[in-house]
């Protein structure tokens, strides 16, 4: 495994500083309504060494989730990946894309999420409807499926690809926990010993219409390691918030904040009619929260038929024939489903092009 970039090591944490100082949240200049709804808000607890993200997903998801038309706790679950895959690449700089993606034995054996640095994110899953249908009949009524019973063992993958960057930074945990977000709190934990809390939720919710759409809502929040001597905390903008914290207290700042962040409801998580900023107030304004440039995201996917040709001329031209159907090779996007088609002469062309 490659070291860098880590997730969450002071010195990976010196490169994520937001480009703008930020700004306390104020009583009095809450209230305004989201422009960007599909965006990750950074954040920082100015009384405590803690940062954090809050994402929301709401056209961007109910987009992706529609279109895939999976059974409802496999939509689910891919809300929840492609909410965590926001969180876990607005705590990274880079440019390039960042790719969270499982492999496992149960009925959904397979997901992939990822999201460039400019904000656009996408996402798919495989799942086996007959095996997924089994095992949610045998559940009592109510009962939700555990992560478990959804993806059977395996792991989760994150990856950083970055145009021009010969290394690609890869790092993998076992797909363990009653829920992804735990799965990453622990992945935190045991290799960065980086406090970690994780926080998703993911629903259908219905517009005044009654027709349902998909929402996803997230926090992350990270106890920043204490530099060895000085416990002053720096705050994302460089200054230090004359803070100084020995051990015990970070202990309390930590384990009040976890409480705080698990008040947090799914309606609230949820509501659009309730800003992020908002909720951020009303959890953490005893920290003093400062919030810095929001990143808004976006649904979009780059296959193209350029990328499918270059498939196409790996293929050896005896093989050819054995990929077409009705005389002509089609290939679909599993992210978007767009289907591309390729006959005898576009076959022909790529096969003669250098
Ligand atoms: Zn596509």
């Amino acid at each position: 495994m490659n070291a860098e970039p880590s997730m969450s090591s002071s010195e990976r944490n010196d490169k994520t500083q937001p480009e703008s100082q930020g700004e306390t949240l104020r009583e009095a200049e809450l209230g305004f309504q989201d422009r960007e709804v599909d965006a990750v808000q950074p954040f920082f607890l100015e009384n405590t060494g803690i940062r954090g993200r809050m994402l929301r997903l709401e056209s961007a998801i109910d987009a992706v989730l529609k279109r895939h038309r999976y059974p409802e706790p496999a939509a689910r679950l891919l809300g929840e990946l492609m909410a965590l895959t926001g969180l876990l690449s607005s705590l990274l700089k880079f440019e390039g894309t960042f790719t969270l993606q499982s492999k496992s034995d149960g009925p959904i054996s397979a997901m992939v999420a990822d999201m460039t640095s400019a904000g656009v994110v996408r996402g798919y899953l495989n799942v086996n409807r007959e095996a997924l249908s089994a095992m949610l009949e045998g559940l009592e009524d109510g009962q939700e499926p555990t992560l478990g019973q959804l993806v059977g063992e395996g792991y989760l993958a994150f990856t950083v690809d970055q145009p021009g960057h010969a290394d690609r930074y890869q790092a993998i945990v076992a797909l363990e926990g009653e829920s992804l977000a735990e799965c990453l709190q622990n992945y935190f934990r045991q290799s960065d010993q980086v406090e970690s809390g994780v926080l998703i939720k993911v629903d259908q919710v219905a517009d005044e219409k009654g027709e349902k759409h998909w929402r996803a809502g997230g926090i992350i929040v990270q106890l920043m390691p204490d530099e060895g001597g000085s416990n002053a905390v720096e705050l994302e903008d460089g200054a230090t918030s004359g803070m100084v914290r020995d051990g015990d207290e970070r202990k309390e700042d930590w384990s009040r904040t976890m409480v705080l962040l698990s008040s947090c409801s799914r309606e609230e998580l949820l509501d659009s009619a309730l800003p992020m900023n908002d909720l951020l107030y009303r959890l953490f304004h005893e920290e003093l929260v400062r919030v810095y440039d929001r990143l808004p995201l976006y649904e979009g996917c780059r296959c193209s038929r350029e990328k499918l040709e270059t498939v196409i001329k790996t293929i050896p031209v005896g093989e050819l024939d054995q990929h077409k159907v009705d005389g002509r090779i089609l290939a679909s996007c599993e992210f978007c489903s767009r289907t591309y088609s390729f006959d005898d002469d576009d076959i022909a062309k790529i096969q003669a092009a250098d």
